[in-house]
């Protein structure tokens, strides 16, 4: 790669930046080989301007724990792009939680965002605020605390968080209560609130089954099959995961995995999604799930081999990872392909490797990017946006055929990007290049 922007981003990037890196190497390497057709882009310094986000708010969270302690987080929001509507993306709470990976968030965002077609422009943020072993008090207190932080930055037409890692229907229910007490508004200021407070219908349930469709799409468009009796692995037991393997379930999949931060459950006879629920409802151990089937097996992840993780050495037709970035490496890609696998939907943010993803493609693997496979969440989120707005309110029904069509436009429209670009089996080319040629067109629209 030869690029001007190539090495300054490396010789600018520190340790923390890593993610953010690839994520960018990943967009605009697929794009390098059109920008010579594109002579404005250069005009217009496009890559140099998407090098950085529009800025990167970074504030200090304080708050009082259950034994009358003060504590102190950090929390920022990184709005980068707002050409094709208002910034728009999770905010997410978890140790690892840095100004380095919420940038990489952030950037994926702007072009997922693009991707649904919709309104929506690219941002991320979040705390390194560690929610486990939380008293709901604390919980309830530490978003309280973080939204009298940030309420100056966003707006309903301005800036729309929602939820990820450790922010989910509770977390965004105090976030939105405390933004109301702050400015005196009910507005659609935030997205996957529960369905009382403003929320949608289906928000909850958007992502996963927004990765379900996708992969019906592919695979009825590849292989002429359905997910019907395909044996698939899931990672994570999150609100991704959960709803991905729900509608596995529901379309009739065998699911014979899930894992968290300790390990690995295999249940070869089927996932029992009811008592993971419960377990996690109940903040126990997916090891208590062997208490009622012992016939299941439990891998620690202190027993993960040294290159990579439990989960993806089982033997399956189709993989759904759905915990966090990079968690799928190229030994696992290897054993994968050995097994026989040749579907990979990639749910989380960044799962795969950039060298697990350039094996698959290789390996002429199905692979659905994240950026296309897991918009449904954004793409629902817009529907929130909407009905806040109107004060309007559709069914269950219309929005699930809604996210089902998003879906399916998303497949069709990265497909026929591949093929114009000639990589027509490569669904990340695609995605990169329709994503990055809808935002450049409104950038270039905007001037400078
Ligand atoms: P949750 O917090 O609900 O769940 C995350 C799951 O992944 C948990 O089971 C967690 O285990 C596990 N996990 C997290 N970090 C690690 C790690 N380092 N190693 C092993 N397991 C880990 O998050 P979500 O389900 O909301 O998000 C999952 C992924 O999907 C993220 O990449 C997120 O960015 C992406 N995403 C989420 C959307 C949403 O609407 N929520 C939308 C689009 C993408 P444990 O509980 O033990 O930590």
């Amino acid at each position: 790669m030869s690029l001007p922007w190539f090495d300054a981003l490396h010789q600018r990037a520190c340790d923390t930046d890593r993610p953010f890196v690839q994520a960018v190497e990943e967009v605009f390497t697929s794009v390098a080989g059109i920008a010579d057709t594109h002579p404005e882009w250069k005009q217009a310094a496009i890559f140099e301007r998407l090098l950085l986000p529009d800025r990167v708010i970074e504030f200090k969270v304080e708050w009082i724990d259950d034994h009358g302690q003060v504590q102190v987080n950090r929390g920022y929001r990184i709005q980068y792009n707002n050409s094709l509507g208002p910034y728009k993306g999770g905010l997410r709470f978890h140790p690892s939680v840095n100004a380095g990976i919420l940038k990489f968030l952030a950037f994926e965002q702007i072009f997922k965002n693009a991707l649904t077609g919709l309104a929506l422009g690219g941002a991320k943020g979040g705390s390194d605020f560690d929610p486990k072993g939380k008293s709901d008090a604390e919980i309830m207190r530490f978003c309280q605390a973080f939204m009298r932080a940030l309420y100056p930055y966003i707006g309903p037409m301005i800036d729309v968080p929602a939820g990820d890692i450790g922010v989910g229907n509770r977390e965004l229910g105090y976030l939105f209560a405390e933004y109301k007490r702050l400015t005196h508004q009910y507005s659609g200021v935030l997205t996957g609130k529960p369905l009382l407070l403003g929320g949608s219908i289906l928000r909850p349930e958007a992502t996963g089954y927004g990765v379900v469709y996708f992969a019906q799409h592919l695979l009825e468009d590849l292989f002429a099959e359905t997910l019907t009796d395909k044996v698939c692995c899931v990672s994570g037991a999150g609100y991704v995961a959960l709803h991905t393997i729900e509608k596995l379930q529901q379309v009739g999949a065998l699911v014979i995995s899930c894992s968290d931060s300790q390990g690995t459950l295999h249940d070869a006879q089927g996932i029992d999604l009811k008592l993971v629920k419960q377990l996690k409802a109940q903040a126990q151990p997916l090891t208590h799930y062997l208490h009622e089937h012992s016939h299941a097996q439990f891998i620690s992840s202190s027993q993960y081999p040294a290159d990579g993780h439990a989960v993806w050495r089982l033997a399956c037709d189709a993989v759904f990872p759905c915990a966090t970035q990079n968690e799928l490496t190229l030994a696992d890609a290897q054993a994968l392909v050995k097994n026989g696998v040749r579907l990979v939907v990639e749910a989380a943010n960044m799962p795969c490797t950039p060298e697990a993803i350039a094996y698959f493609l290789r390996q002429a693997i199905a692979f659905a990017p994240a950026k296309a496979a897991n918009a449904g969440g954004v793409a629902i989120s817009q529907l929130e946006m909407a009905q806040n707005a109107s004060m309007i309110r559709w069914t269950y029904a219309e929005i699930d055929q809604r996210l089902n069509e998003i879906m399916r436009h998303i497949y069709q429209q990265i497909k026929a990007t591949a093929i114009a670009y000639h990589q027509p089996n490569n669904l990340v080319a695609g995605a990169n290049i329709a994503a990055f040629k809808r935002v450049v067109e409104a950038m270039l629209l905007e001037g400078c």
